[in-house]
């Protein structure tokens, strides 16, 4: 058997992910199969963590546009990032795998409010911890609530799962079929190219914390295994790509 290249992950989970072709909403047959490549990490004896997204219910920017107030929006969009996050917890669970949800905003009846410590301490039980209501802070966005967890509980990556396109590309891989994905970008490609995987405060916080990045996609079946065994798929951002640059 493999053994794993990492031992404690940090996993990006973006709304989208969980809503799978719909689009809106969570889709129970998508939320099985992640239950279950995240059950197989688990086997491995992988710590894992996860931040789950909200853009499948509500996203901030998209309801400031419409008259709401920005903070208020983002209030929004944390407490959907949480619905997820029961979701998920509820899934997980069904398939035997330990959890616990933090949340960064105290709602106590519901969930345990994030302490560092405390996240450190289940993930050494072998339980999958989930972060949820993103940093707490509207202006935010949880991939840079991902960044700054995975630096507080020194992951050794993040392992950034999106729905459709698996890595980074040129261009937009839907629109123009013949956009090349990347193998290996650096942190500061990611500030310069625009290329759109991130926002700038989640990739500075991961430069600046030396977290790599692999950007692929969830719908492959098995793709998080074979992120944490250290198989070349998708896009890693930062890294050995980060080392290589700074030697020429
Ligand atoms: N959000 C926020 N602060 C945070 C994390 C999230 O205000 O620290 C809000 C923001 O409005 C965002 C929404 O929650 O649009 C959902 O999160 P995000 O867009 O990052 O989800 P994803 O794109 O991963 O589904």
């Amino acid at each position: 058997m493999s053994l794993p290249r990492y031992h404690r992950v940090v996993l990006k989970l973006s709304g989208e992910a969980l809503a799978g072709e719909n689009g809106y909403g969570i889709d129970p047959g998508v939320l099985h199969s992640i239950a279950n490549q995240i059950k197989e990490v688990h086997e491995l004896n992988v710590q894992i963590a996860i931040v789950v997204g909200g853009g499948n219910i509500w996203r901030g920017l998209a309801g400031s546009a419409k008259g709401i107030d920005r903070a208020t929006a983002d209030y929004m969009g944390m407490l959907a990032t949480v619905m997820n996050a029961l979701a998920l917890q509820d899934s997980l669970e069904k398939e035997g795998v330990p959890t616990r949800v933090q949340t960064s905003i105290e709602m106590r009846q519901v969930a345990e409010p994030y302490i560092r410590r405390r996240a450190i301490r289940h993930l050494e039980k072998r339980r999958v911890v989930i972060f949820a209501a993103g940093t707490g802070n509207p202006y935010f966005s949880t991939d840079t609530t991902a960044a700054l967890r995975a630096a507080e509980i020194e992951a050794e990556v993040i392992l950034m799962a999106k729905n459709k396109v698996n890595g980074v590309y040129t261009a937009d891989p839907l629109v123009y079929p013949d956009a090349e994905r990347f193998e290996q970008l650096t942190y500061l490609d990611l500030l310069n190219k625009g290329l759109g995987v991130m926002d700038s405060t989640a990739s500075s916080l991961c430069m600046d914390n030396h977290i790599p990045i692999i950007v692929f996609s969830i719908l492959e079946e098995g793709n998080i295994k074979r992120a944490v065994l250290g198989e070349k798929i998708g896009t890693i951002i930062g890294g050995e790509a980060d080392a290589k640059a700074s030697s020429e």
